[in-house]
């Protein structure tokens, strides 16, 4: 038999139920200890060596955000479910079901969720990327000194 047409780790078509996909974990967003984040879950949908992408399924819980981060590679987002707010460098932006939300190299951006509904969304990266690069206390003083960024973060990321 050809276990690569019916491998059950590489199958050819995954269910969804919900926002829930069949035989992908649920994973922790991050193992990092140093990122400041809040309830935040992670599903890998199509990762492959002979893919130099990779999509995952991301899940904000209501009043909930990813980290605060910037690095080399890219970001290439759409909305599947609630809505809230984003940070790309230093605009911040509404965003909903569908939206798209392009997030350009060595750019700041974090994804907040609306303080009643959960926001879920799709993320494009390369396979092979950079490591994220953390705010430092400079950096922060220096983002909030725009007032729409400053009421943005709040003061979670004052620590
Ligand atoms: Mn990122």
């Amino acid at each position: 038999m050809d276990d690569t047409i019916s491998s059950p780790a590489r199958p050819a078509h995954r269910a969804a139920r919900g926002h829930r996909w069949d035989q992908v974990e649920l994973r922790p967003y991050k193992e990092d200890e140093r990122a400041l984040f809040k309830t935040v879950s992670r599903q890998i949908l199509f990762s492959d060596p002979k893919l130099d992408a990779e999509l995952r399924y991301f899940e904000v819980e209501p009043g909930g955000f990813s980290t605060l981060e910037r690095h080399e590679h890219m970001h290439a987002v759409m909305v599947l479910r609630g809505r809230g707010q984003c940070l790309v460098g230093r605009e911040v932006r509404d965003i909903e079901l569908h939206d798209l939300v392009t997030v350009p190299p060595w750019t700041w951006h974090q994804f907040r969720a609306a303080a009643s509904e959960p926001l879920g969304f799709l993320c494009m990266v390369n396979a092979r990327r950079d490591k994220p690069q953390l705010p430092s206390d400079a950096d922060l003083v220096e983002l909030r000194k725009d007032e729409t960024v400053a009421r943005f973060l709040g003061a979670d990321a004052a620590e």
